[in-house]
This record gives C-alpha cells, structure tokens and sequence, in this order.
C-alpha cells in the first residue's frame, strides 16, 4: 500500500551522495523544505565515500584532449596502467565512445577546460562556506597535491601544463631533488613532477559528508531511506517521485544520483548519455605516515592519499557499466604499483568498486530540466565531483531561489545533447 504524502514549498532531493548533500544543505539555509531520498545511508557506499579525497581546484584540462586517442591502444595493453575494459560491456558503450571521440578536438577539449575551470575557481570557497559551521579539524589538509612522472611522460604534460598557465592556474613544476624533499619516502624512479600548492585533500572523506549530513538534519532537513524508482508529473507539473514505500508530491524535484541519474532521467524523456568510469581503492592500515599529501604516477595513472584509513590507493579507469562484478585483476595492478612506489607495504584491505559520473565532454549536467520546469539536475561530475559538491550544491540552490548565480550556466545544461 503506498501512502501519499503531500509537502508544500518543497524540494525532494534523490540521492545523497556529495552532490545531493550539498544542495540538500544550500536549500534548508535558503529557508526551503527539503526532503533527501536515497536507498542507502549517505556516504556508505557510494563514489562520494571511496573517492581519493581530492580537492582539485586546479583540475580544468579534461580526458577528452587530442592526444589521448593516440594512447588509449597501449593504455589498455598495459599491464600496470589505468585502462580497462570489461568486453561485455564494449558494445553497449560504443554511442558514448563516438561522443567522446568527437569532443576530443582541441576546440571542444578547450571549451571544457574553460567552463571546468569556471566552476572548478568557485570550489573551495564554496567548501569554505560550509565548513564555517561544521568541526573539520583534522579532517582537511591544506599541503597541495603532487604528480610525478618519468621521462615517458613529459610529452603530455606539456600540453596540460600550458593550459592551465593560459587560466591562470597556480602550478609548480618540480626537479627529482624537489620531489624528493616532498616526500622523502616513496622510490626515486621519477624524472619530473609538479606541485598544485592551493589543493586539498580529505583525511576522511564519509567523515566529511556524515558532518554536512548532520548538519542539514539540524538545519531542519528530512531524510528518508527509500529506492526512488519513478518520476512523473501531476496536472500541474509539481514532481511525483515514487520509491518502494510513498509516493511524495514536490514543488521542485533535484536529480543527484551519481553515475545511476540516467534510470530517472530517461523516464522524463531526456537522453542524456550519462555512463559510468568505474574506479577502485584499497587500503593500506596504518601507513599513512609514508605521505604528507596525496600524490599521483601518472605513468601508472593512480594515486595514493594519505588517510585515517591508512594510504588509500586508487585507481583505474574501467568501462564496464554499473552491474558487472568488480575486477580482481584491477585491485592486484593497484596493490602492485603501491608496491613499487613503497616496498615496504604488505598486506591490504578494504577492496572497493566505485561509480564516476561521466558525461563524453566531461561537463557535468548542472541545471533544469530540459522538458520539466520544476525538475533540476546535478550529476555527471566525473574525477572532479568530490571537488565541486559545495559549488554545485550551490548553483542548484540559487537557481532554485531564483537568485542569480552571475555564471555563464549554458553549458552545463542537458539541452547541449538534444
Ligand atoms: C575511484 C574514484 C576516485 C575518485 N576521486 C576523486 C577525487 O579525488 N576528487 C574528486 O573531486 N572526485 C573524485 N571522484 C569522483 C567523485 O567521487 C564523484 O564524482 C562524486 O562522488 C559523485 O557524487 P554524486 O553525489 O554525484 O554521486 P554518488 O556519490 O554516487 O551518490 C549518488 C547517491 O544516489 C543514490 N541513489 C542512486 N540511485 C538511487 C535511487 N534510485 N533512489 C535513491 N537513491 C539513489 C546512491 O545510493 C548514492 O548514495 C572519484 C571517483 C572514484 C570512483
């Protein structure tokens, strides 16, 4: 039997991940009467909980760059590097592979560095904003991230770093000597490396969201633990959202599930090709100390936070979708390259599959709904949407106040894949 619950001046929020929790939070300070839905308790398990913790401002330059489709073959023949494929999967992803070829021209890979970048300035101070009324101490490190790298890969950091010095992106690129004094414990096989000193990075990551969740509840926020499994409209447009319990009739309804928004917004009629980047962690107990702040091979594309968990180690970029079982080959390549970086680990734990949001130009999709005014969007954040919660959260809560924002918002909107 379903109960019909009605709320007036209200927002249902589905999902609550970093993006869902965020906007849940920006809402409740504006005064609106927000409900949060998601099927499991926040951040247990989701992207926003295994995520490597990264605050990337700095991160514009996107995947999709000219010179990616001459590496992707031996990316994917390596046996140590990020890429891999689950084959059962190839054939559903070959509309969003042709997508992400065709934006992979300079011209478009510039027109996404330039409205990342955009969003990307705005997201720490939005963090900030927020973290004025929670305790983060001791939960967010201010050190900077740092890539490093050997000869083989000089090439294409030529390309990103002149991009990010023509936005004005603050970096420091560093000798071995340098690299060494940073982080004096990890094996000199580098020849390169650069320092990105206005990062941060998380020491808990599901610490955080638990503390903004707690936050939201005592700002008045509600939370329900339900599957959302429809959307559909009432005669005067107002969102009915469905879960395996209710049905809740909203003013305004926000879409933020992750990488699984795509279920609902191919009920409303939009065809966003929204798929997933499947990406994995584990961790090393108690050896954190090793690293100060977190740090990226890019030869190797993975990188290793130091965390209350110990080093987290993670990685891979997996096209495979949502259901297939996760890979053990791909936790034995992390588990292998934290070895050669550290030879001193030994055992690991926690083995972890995540879902990255990932759109073909790697825009996220921020802002109303193409065919429904009171439907909003906040997804497809890809590698960066741990860093853009506070900013999206609050985007979506000055469009839904009707203030304005002062960005250039049309690119992030679903209507570019019309
Ligand atoms: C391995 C890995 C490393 C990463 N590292 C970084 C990093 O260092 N820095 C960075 O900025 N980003 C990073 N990211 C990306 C970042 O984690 C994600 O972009 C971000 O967490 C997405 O947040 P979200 O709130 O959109 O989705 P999610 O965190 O996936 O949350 C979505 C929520 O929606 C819920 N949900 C889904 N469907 C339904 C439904 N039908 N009904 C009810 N609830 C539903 C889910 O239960 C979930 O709680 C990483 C991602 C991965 C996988």
């Amino acid at each position: 039997m379903y109960e019909d619950v009605q709320l007036k001046s209200s927002v249902g929020v589905i999902g609550a991940g970093i993006q869902g929790i965020c906007i849940s939070l920006c809402l409740v300070k504006k005064g609106f009467k927000v409900t949060l839905i998601d099927r499991d308790e926040p951040g247990k398990n989701s992207a926003s909980y295994g995520n490597a913790g990264h605050f990337s401002p700095y991160a514009a330059v996107p995947i999709n760059r000219p010179d990616i489709l001459v590496d992707i073959p031996s990316m994917l023949l390596s046996s140590t590097g990020p890429l891999a494929l689950k084959w059962n999967y190839v054939p559903k992803m070959i509309p969003w592979f042709l997508k992400f070829v065709k934006n992979c021209s300079r011209k478009n890979m510039m027109h996404t560095a330039k409205y990342m970048h955009q969003i990307l300035d705005l997201a720490l101070p939005a963090y900030d904003e927020l973290f004025k009324d929670i305790d983060i101490s001791g939960l967010v490190e201010s050190k900077g991230i740092m890539y490093f790298w050997t000869k083989k890969d000089l090439k294409s950091r030529e390309l990103e770093n002149n991009i990010r010095d023509q936005l004005g992106v603050k970096q420091q690129l560093l000798t071995p000597h340098e690299i060494h004094d940073l982080e004096p414990k990890i094996k000199k096989i580098y020849h390169g490396g650069v320092l990105y000193p206005n990062a941060r990075h998380a020491r808990n990551p599901r610490k955080i969201l638990l503390k903004l969740f707690d936050l939201f509840i005592k700002r008045g926020g509600r939370f329900e633990k339900q599957n959302v499994q429809t959307i559909s409209f009432s005669s005067d447009n107002k969102p009915v959202v469905k879960t395996d319990l209710k049905f809740y009739t909203f003013e305004k309804a926000v879409i933020a599930c992750g990488a699984f928004s795509k279920k609902l917004t191919d009920q409303v009629n939009e065809k966003i090709p929204l798929d997933t980047e499947r990406g994995y962690h584990v961790h090393f107990k108690g050896h954190d100390y090793l690293l100060s702040r977190p740090v990226i091979f890019l030869n190797r594309g993975f990188g290793i936070t130091p965390m209350e968990q110990g080093l987290r180690v993670v990685g891979t970029v997996e096209f495979g979708g949502l259901d297939n079982p996760p890979s053990k080959k791909r936790i034995l390549n992390l588990v292998n390259n934290a070895k050669y970086l550290f030879p001193e680990l030994r055992e690991h734990q926690d083995e972890w599959l995540g879902f990255r949001p990932s759109l073909p130009d790697f825009l996220p999709v921020i802002g109303p709904s193409k065919n429904h005014k009171n439907l909003f969007y906040s997804f497809g954040h890809h590698h960066l949407g741990w860093t853009l919660g506070a900013i999206s959260g609050k985007i979506i809560a000055e469009i839904i106040a009707k203030e304005n924002t002062n960005l250039d918002l049309s690119p992030y909107n679903s209507i570019r894949f019309s």
